[in-house]
């Protein structure tokens, strides 16, 4: 198209310059009609041309800037690809490490941040825990919203929360608009990420596709980390009374011990031994032996606080932590868990040596009885011994 203009502008100038000169030498006669006509249509002409190549240079703008827009389109989608794939990297590194849950939640909800800057993004899950994590803006997911996540578990997109009356307490929130991705395991919802804005951001469906695609390895992840955490509960706990084990007591006693002495504070730890226990066993058969034992572990976990530490110290021993207590006060909860234990109705308990299937207690304290953790269990089983000397069911201190 410039080729063809350029040389019809050639071909005009070359016939104007023709034109004028042969009438500057007195070749042709003085300007007449044919000259006007001639030099009208030249011009017209020239208009025309210069029409239509505006035209079509406009045209090949228009399509140069189509094709800035695509560009810069993908620009950002690649961006976007690479803050993606940084992300599942992230994601998959993650199972290398033993993560814990909450660690789990706030990495994987950090990565998609890292996406949506201005927006809030929180990932929660579903079940007895509800455990969540949010970056950014605090957000209060109703139970309106969790209800819909269960009941439709397909991806949600909403660019107005105004305009939906069940988002209404979103809208409160200054939420503007939002985008949720459910997460399963064994085709239940167990979760969802969600990414939702204050400042009126539309959200689109590549948006959608991304939170879409973070949420299958979060499951797993998660799944991951819930198993870990499981096993990590599993390998402290005692599989038969679901108490703390001899290993995680032994592991956690010097140290609660430690904290309490520079502290100044007080300590006191019990020992507990069933009485005539190999009787009821040889009477009742090791089953019953063991519900008895769960049963005991049950009443002395339910009677202590939560800063206090139960344990399987071994068959029918039991050990119990009370950090910040004084002598005087262990006594108290452990005479509420010798008369709770006394009271229970065990099978056949009757026909054991003192009519009634009972525990031992002994005491020791600190700073009364010893310095060390060592020392006060040493203390304690000299107590329980004293305990069991005594005729049984009964609290001796040292
Ligand atoms: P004492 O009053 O002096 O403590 O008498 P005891 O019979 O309780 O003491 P002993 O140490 O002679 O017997 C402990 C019994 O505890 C032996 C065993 O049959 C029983 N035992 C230990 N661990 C378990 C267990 O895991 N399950 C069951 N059912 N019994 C257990
Ligand atoms: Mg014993
Ligand atoms: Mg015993």
């Amino acid at each position: 198209m410039l080729l063809l203009r350029n040389l019809i502008f050639l071909i005009v100038v070359l016939y104007t310059f023709i034109l004028n000169t042969l009438l500057f030498l007195n070749k042709v006669p003085s300007p007449n009609s044919f000259y006007f006509i001639s030099l009208t249509v030249i011009i017209s002409l020239f208009i025309v041309i210069e029409l239509v190549y505006t035209i079509s240079i406009n045209k090949q703008f228009q399509i140069l800037q189509r094709v800035k827009e695509k560009l810069e389109l993908s620009v950002k989608d690649m961006k976007n690809e690479s803050v993606l794939l940084e992300m599942l990297t992230d994601i998959i590194e993650a199972f290398e490490g033993e993560m814990s849950l909450e660690e789990v939640l706030n990495n994987i909800a950090e990565s998609i941040k890292k996406i949506f800057k201005q927006e809030s993004v929180i990932l929660q899950l579903l079940g007895e825990t509800f455990k969540k994590a949010i970056i950014g803006k605090p957000i209060e997911i109703t139970d309106e919203i969790l209800g819909n996540v269960v009941l439709k578990p397909s991806p949600m997109l909403i660019n107005n929360t105004s305009s939906f009356p069940e988002y209404n307490n979103l809208a409160k929130q200054g939420i503007t608009s939002f985008i949720i991705a459910p997460f399963h395991h064994k085709r239940k919802v167990i979760g969802m990420i969600g990414v939702f804005s204050f400042e009126k951001r539309v959200f689109t469906l590549k948006d959608l596709e991304l939170l879409r695609m973070v949420s299958a390895p979060t499951s797993l992840l998660i799944e991951n980390a819930d198993l870990f955490e499981k096993t990590k509960l599993l390998s402290i706990t005692d599989a038969l009374t679901n108490i703390y084990n001899r290993r995680y007591f032994e592991n956690i006693f010097e140290t609660t011990v430690n904290e309490v002495r520079n502290s100044k504070q007080p300590l006191s730890v019990c020992m507990a031994d069933i009485d005539h226990f190999k009787h009821y066993n040889d009477l009742n058969g090791h089953p019953a032996g063991d519900y008895a034992l769960k049963k005991i572990a049950e009443i002395m976990r339910k009677n202590i606080k939560g800063s206090d530490i139960v344990a399987r110290y071994g068959g029918e021993e039991f050990v119990i932590v009370f950090p910040y207590t004084t002598k005087e006060n262990a006594v108290i909860v452990c005479e509420t868990i010798r008369k709770k234990i006394k009271d229970f109705r065990f099978n056949n308990e009757e026909s054991q040596p003192n009519g009634d299937l009972t525990i031992s207690i002994g005491i020791a304290s600190y700073p009364e009885d010893g310095e060390t953790g060592q020392q006060l269990l040493k203390k304690a089983d000299i107590a329980l011994y004293k305990a069991k000397e005594q005729g049984r069911d009964c609290v001796v201190t040292a």
